[in-house]
């Protein structure tokens, strides 16, 4: 307990030689010198008017007081302790801590509650929020305002807009109350109103500076300093103090009751408190911050949106490209080339491959199998049904080159292929068409030209997805049964069908080939397709193209990102006032900055889901008109983690430069 009279404890405030420039130096205005040289002893429990005239430096020496701003020059001791040395937290702890302000034009944040603005310091001093609450209703409640804790600051009147800021500034205790012009704006009632509060608060041990320019106002408090032109010229006890000297005796020890009361001991450094718990409460002001404007904020979002869902776009449909290619190299194999004969470019006849050709193919070491095919549309007929058929006539590891298992029965041997017997294999589509509705064609005959054929099995079916659809329509019988008995005219295959050992031997094989005919042949009148390195080409530049798409579509994220830049950069702006009434109740550096990061992260996140959403919805629009569309998990997280990414690094700067703003220049700013 602080006594006026005991003199031995420092003075609560101690200000010497205490000068205040503005401008000058480096920062090329001009240098204007407002505080001269300020002497100021204030004690606990004093209530203590400063007036002068407008211009003089009063609310300079207020923001001095009060923590918000630093002198030029001079020393302000706050208990016996430097504040000159305080980091920017530790200012912004002194004033949570000690200080309650109290503005001319109230600045409360607009879009918050009278509750929420009254919570507003112990927010930043870490009381849990279900106290917090208490704490403000009861403040509001014994100012008066119990029925507008609900009440945004525009539904208010002034005197009950004051009232909401003296409860702010009471709400960590208040210790030190300073009180800017309090009455400046308001009407005579309402500003007695005002006064009157202040005298009972100065009963109850609260010190408080008044600041004003009224003499009137100011001679109501018990100690009067007037400032003229940035000095000093009196300082003595007002009028007033003598009637109120009783109170006074009694503030000291209503002091002791009053700091009891406080839940927030001065002293008492911030809680450790779990940093989601701080989180909860920037979402929600982010949250609001975002409503505030939601055009922008849609627009900024839209951003986003279209990055995420054309990032999930591409990707799906780069992979449902690849994978058709892949599946592509499945049916066709990834081993596979074709060889026949052609005319060579410097002329003359196409060369013909003889069995004997073949019969050296197949002893490279490359090469796997040798399949001489012959093929061509021909009439097939059982009963009276008729049709045109491709008959595919090859040997019987055809399944195993082609990669093709069988639905139903077996595949012809190699002893049936030699002995000419007459078997057919129908494809998928071909059993349908010509054995609708039975289940089991094994054993039942087919007229292939003018040969019956035994069925005895059916391949599986290839499919639209694998892009051999075409093969479903083919029979498959034996290559020298159809050689003898529905090609006979034919004596060369129509083509030969070469599998490589491996798909990494593939480009050996067909060199190694093109030597040997060469050879055979003394020139180029063949011809090897490979397929196999065709396709391997293919997948490759699918997955280049999936590449190119996917930085395409972050490069619309990234210019997303640029966009919520450039919208915090304006909140911040817009917000400059929240800002300063956010410091001038005790927020850190950490906390401004925390609040505006997360804003910016809810941003990105918000249009991250909406993008996702947006990029499932375009995926299942092109899947349903047939393009081939896959979506990756992996693809999904990807771009939501870039927007929230793009989020933390593009919401940085701003935010950083919200939180090192001088909390003065924000208060005034609009
Ligand atoms: P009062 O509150 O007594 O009316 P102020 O303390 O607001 O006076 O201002 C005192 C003087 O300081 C004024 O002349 C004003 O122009 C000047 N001043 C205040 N703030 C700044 C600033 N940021 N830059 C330059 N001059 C300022
Ligand atoms: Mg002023």
């Amino acid at each position: 307990m602080v006594s006026a009279a005991s003199g031995a404890a420092p003075p609560l405030i101690a200000l010497a030689g205490v000068r205040k420039r503005y401008g000058g130096g480096s920062s090329g205005q001009p240098e204007t010198g407002v505080l001269h040289g300020i002497d100021l002893e204030i004690r606990a429990g004093e209530f203590v008017a400063i007036v002068g005239q407008s211009g003089s430096g009063k609310s300079t020496l207020m923001n001095l007081l009060g923590g918000l701003d630093r002198p030029s020059a001079g020393h302000y001791r706050f208990e016996g302790r430097d504040v000159a040395s305080l980091s920017p937290d530790a200012l912004a702890r002194l004033r949570r801590e000690a200080f309650g302000f109290v503005f001319q034009g109230y600045h409360l944040i607009a879009s918050e509650t009278a509750r929420e603005n009254v919570e507003l310091p112990a927010l930043y001093a870490g009381l849990p929020p279900p106290a917090r609450a208490q704490r403000a209703q009861a403040l509001l409640a014994r100012l008066g305002l119990a029925d507008r804790v609900g009440h945004r600051p525009h539904q208010l009147s002034g005197g009950q807009q004051q009232r909401v800021a003296i409860a702010r500034a009471l709400m960590n205790g208040g210790r030190v109350l300073l009180a800017d012009e309090p009455t400046g704006a308001l009407d005579s009632a309402s500003g007695a109103e005002v006064m009157a509060l202040l005298h009972q608060l100065a009963d109850e041990g609260h010190t408080i500076v008044l600041i004003t320019h009224d003499r009137g106002v100011a001679e109501q408090a018990r100690r009067v300093v007037e400032i003229r032109d940035g000095r000093i010229v009196a300082d003595g006890p007002g009028p007033g103090a003598a009637s109120s000297a009783s109170t006074s005796a009694g503030a000291a020890a209503a002091g002791g009751t009053q700091a009891a009361a406080a839940p927030m001991s001065p002293g008492s450094p911030r809680p450790a408190r779990p940093w989601h718990a701080d989180l909860g409460e920037a979402a929600r002001a982010a949250w609001r911050g975002m409503g505030r404007n939601r055009l922008r904020t849609g627009l900024t979002l839209l951003g986003i949106v279209i990055g995420v869902a054309s990032v999930i776009v591409m990707l799906a449909v780069g992979e449902g490209a690849r994978q058709r290619v892949v599946q592509q190299m499945g049916t066709l194999g990834t081993t596979i080339m074709y060889l026949g004969g052609s005319a060579p470019a410097e002329g003359g006849p196409p060369g013909r491959i003889t069995e004997e050709d073949l019969s050296a193919i197949a002893g490279l070491p490359d090469v796997a199998h040798v399949m001489p095919v012959i093929g061509d549309p021909i009439p097939v007929r059982r009963g009276r049904l008729e049709r045109q058929v491709y008959v595919f006539a090859a040997e019987w590891f055809m399944p195993e080159v082609h990669q093709w298992p069988l639905a139903q029965g077996r595949f012809y041997t190699e002893a049936e292929d030699r002995a000419l017997t007459p078997l057919v294999v129908l494809g998928h589509r071909a059993k349908a068409h010509f054995f609708p509705g039975d289940p089991d064609p094994r054993g039942r005959q087919l007229l292939i030209g003018d040969s019956p054929f035994e069925v005895i099995g059916t391949l599986a079916e290839r499919g639209a997805e694998s892009g051999a659809q075409s093969y479903d329509d083919m029979v498959f019988i034996p290559y020298r049964a159809g050689r003898a008995r529905v090609y006979r005219v034919q004596t060369q295959p129509d083509y030969t069908v070469v599998a490589a050992a491996s798909p990494q031997q593939v480009a050996a094989a067909e060199a190694a080939i093109r030597r040997l005919l060469l050879a055979r042949h003394g020139r180029a009148d063949f011809e090897i397709s490979n397929a196999a390195a065709r396709l391997q080409a293919e997948a490759q530049t699918r997955r280049s193209m999936t590449m190119m798409l996917g930085l395409i579509a972050a490069v619309s994220l990234v210019v997303g990102g640029i966009g919520v830049m450039n919208v915090m950069l304006m909140t911040v702006r817009e917000r400059l006032r929240e800002i300063g009434i956010r410091m001038a109740v005790g927020a850190r550096q950490r906390d401004v900055q925390r609040q505006f990061l997360t804003e910016a992260v809810l941003l990105t996140l918000a249009g991250g889901v909406a993008g996702v959403l947006a990029g499932g919805i375009t995926g299942a629009v092109l899947v349903a008109s047939g393009v081939p569309v896959v979506f990756s998990v992996r693809a999904m997280a990807g771009a939501f983690a870039c927007a929230l990414a793009a989020g933390l690094v593009f919401g940085w700067a701003p935010a950083r430069s919200a939180s090192r703003l001088d909390p003065v220049v924000a208060l005034a700013g609009d």
